[in-house]
């Protein structure tokens, strides 16, 4: 018997994990079969009673639906908790339980793909969306101090307010960020979709430093940036979006696959 999975979202026609699990499904033996099915923008909760009633075993949630995911679920993880967003469902004895695996791939990829060590480093998060929301505490727990910045203030500021508890966090202006530099700096905006750059000032990198783009597939505006402006090690998303999808086939098969090639032949 073959297993159901999906990614839902909208679009949702460019993403690539279908091909990620259906690699990951043929090194580790599973029978399983994964697909892309794009949701209505108000149908993302019929979408997941449908798929429930056709067997599915659980699906990943990506843009606009990881915070409607997370008021779904009967049960959260306490990732999700913390992200208050949900990117992994699991359909398990009538019961949707949801987890948020965008932190857990992020560190992966940082500290075992790239080979940055995470300990004691000050970062900058740029932006205050789903993505950044979802990294955050993970960050913490690595032992990083964590600037947020953000177009809209008003968002870091919520999102700094909340994880105040947990670790060194402070809400930026993109004006105030001038003179102040970081070990790692993260792109969690979605301005690389628009071909944008965030108005970062000149000398934002340590030596050393890590300049990380969430968005995967192109070179981004703030990766040129992070180029010209030395960045030492200047990654985009691909690794990220490979690790938390391991992360979730973990979950739902039991089995961890091997990232780096399937890491590998996406980059070819
Ligand atoms: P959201 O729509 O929730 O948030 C978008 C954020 O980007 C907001 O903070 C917004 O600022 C900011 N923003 C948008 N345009 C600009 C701009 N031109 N300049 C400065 N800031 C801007 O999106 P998500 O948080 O869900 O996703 C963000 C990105 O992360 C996407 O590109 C997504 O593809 C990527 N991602 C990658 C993953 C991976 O596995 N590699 C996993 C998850 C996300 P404001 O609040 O002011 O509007």
């Amino acid at each position: 018997m073959t297993d159901r999975y999906a990614v839902i979202g909208n679009p949702i026609a460019h993403s690539k994990s279908p091909l990620i699990h259906q690699l990951f499904a043929e090194q580790t033996g599973q029978a399983m079969r994964y697909e892309a099915i794009e949701a209505p923008l108000d149908g993302f909760a019929a979408t997941i009673r449908r798929l429930r009633a056709e067997g599915y075993k659980g699906c990943n949630v990506t843009v606009p639906f990881k915070f409607e995911a997370y008021a779904l679920c009967d049960q959260l993880s306490s990732r999700a908790r913390e992200a208050k967003a949900v990117n992994t469902l699991i359909f398990r004895d009538g019961e949707i339980l949801g987890t948020n695996t965008d932190g857990t791939g992020l560190l992966a990829d940082i500290e075992k793909n790239l080979g940055f060590k995470l300990m004691w480093k000050d970062a900058l998060l740029l932006g205050a969306g789903g993505a950044a929301a979802g990294v955050l505490w993970p960050l913490f727990n690595a032992g990083l101090g964590v600037d947020i910045a953000n177009r809209t203030l008003d968002k870091a500021q919520a999102l700094a307010d909340e994880f105040k508890g947990a670790g060194t966090v402070y809400a930026r202006k993109y004006e105030d960020l001038t003179g102040r530099k970081y070990d790692l700096v993260i792109n969690a905006t979605s301005s690389g979709l628009k071909g944008e750059l965030p108005p970062l000032p000149d000398g934002l990198f340590k030596p050393g430093a890590l300049a990380y783009d969430m968005m995967y597939g192109r070179e981004t505006p703030f990766m040129a940036y992070a180029r010209k402006q030395g960045a030492a090690i200047v990654s985009d998303g691909l690794g990220m979006l490979v690790e938390q999808a391991a992360e979730a086939f973990y979950l739902w098969r039991d089995i961890r696959p091997d990232t780096r090639p399937v890491l590998a032949k996406l980059r070819t």
